[in-house]
């Protein structure tokens, strides 16, 4: 793949991401669920997040649109009334004020999440759809490509709170074929709870070495932070849940594109077994992530020419890749099409 090692991590994960969409339902009570990266709470945050639904609750999902709803886009998708009514009489009390309520009604009818009219003074709401209870279980995988001995000393502890928090049902770790068989040592230091997968990245196989336990997600958890333990309730956990699932569905794995420059000339699109990863012309890599902005010295913008066609609006080739991977984000979510 490439050189260097945040480059090895951001291939392997773009792979895994376009594997986990294709194959996932293999490993899934569902043939239905979502694949995203980079997702979790404020102090953890995970590799790759596979969110499984039912193909009924995900159209109704995508009636609410293609973005994620944020708490309280969400809160009022869930608790609008089916009939027009004043939305203090149709809404629970927020236990905030009512204003930043009004602020998100404006916002959520703007994007048609929910309507509103004026009855004279009083502004009325109605549902456009209900919204659903579309997770049906969060799957959470961590990568580590180049598991040694110190990796696998930090992943396992890492993974002892994923496991004591029990926010996902599942959690996984994923590491790379190399071709050796992998050192039953450094799995064995991993908790029983965590299955472990070894994905070759080229081939686009996977091989399970142990298989995970389910957690329990409705069962109050526990969060270690600096040293301190804190009980987390059911409650909040489905929070939580509720957020990373949302954000899950408006991501998906492919808004890489809009951290990196896809309007540089050098920027483009290269087929590897797996799916299209990124790849940079200059420097004849996948480059990674990071390397990929204003700051790169070897930056040039794509030159006016290429985009005679449509330009300004349509933009050139690098609005094209982003057009066309938010296409497929849609296209794998069921309800929301091209
Ligand atoms: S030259 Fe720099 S900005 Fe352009 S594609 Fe390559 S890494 Fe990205």
């Amino acid at each position: 793949m490439t050189a260097g090692d945040s480059d090895h991590e951001f291939g392997f994960e773009l792979r895994f991401c376009a594997w986990a969409e294709r194959a996932w339902d293999a490993h899934a009570d569902s043939d239905d669920f979502v694949v995203a990266r980079q997702l979790g709470t404020r102090g953890r945050r995970w590799d790759t997040v596979i969110v499984e639904s039912t193909p009924e609750a995900l159209r109704e999902r995508a009636a609410l649109g293609a973005d994620t709803l944020d708490p309280d886009l969400q809160f009022l998708a869930e608790h609008a009334p089916a009939e027009w009514a004043w939305y203090r009489d149709a809404l629970p009390d927020p236990g905030y004020p009512w204003r930043y309520v009004r602020q998100a009604i404006h916002r959520g009818a703007a994007r048609g999440v929910v309507e509103k009219r004026r009855n004279g003074n009083r502004i009325q709401i109605r549902r456009v759809g209900p919204y659903p209870d579309w997770v049906e279980r969060l799957v959470a995988v961590e990568h580590k490509p180049d598991l040694d001995a110190s990796a696998a000393r930090d992943l396992a502890d890492q993974l002892e709170r994923d496991v004591a928090l029990g926010l996902a049902d599942e959690v996984w770790l994923a590491t790379e074929a190399t071709g050796a068989r992998v050192e039953p040592a450094l799995l064995e230091e991993m908790p029983v709870e965590v299955g472990i997968l070894v994905f070759d990245p080229v081939a686009g196989d996977v091989e399970v070495v142990w298989y995970p336990r389910s957690l329990d997600p409705d069962a109050p958890g526990e969060r270690v932070r600096g040293g301190e333990s804190e009980s987390v309730d059911a409650d909040r956990k489905a929070e939580l849940r509720a957020r990373i699932a949302e954000r899950a569905y408006g991501r998906g794995w492919r808004h890489y594109v809009d951290n990196v420059r896809p309007d540089c000339r050098h920027f483009h699109l290269r087929r590897a077994d797996t799916g299209y990863v990124p790849a940079c012309g200059a420097k004849g890599c996948e480059q990674s992530e990071s390397e990929c902005g204003s700051s790169c010295p070897e930056f040039e913008p794509e030159p006016p020419t290429w985009r005679q066609q449509g330009w300004p609006v349509e933009g050139g080739p690098g609005k094209t890749i982003q057009r066309v991977l938010a296409a497929r984000r849609r296209r794998e979510r069921p309800g929301l099409g091209e």
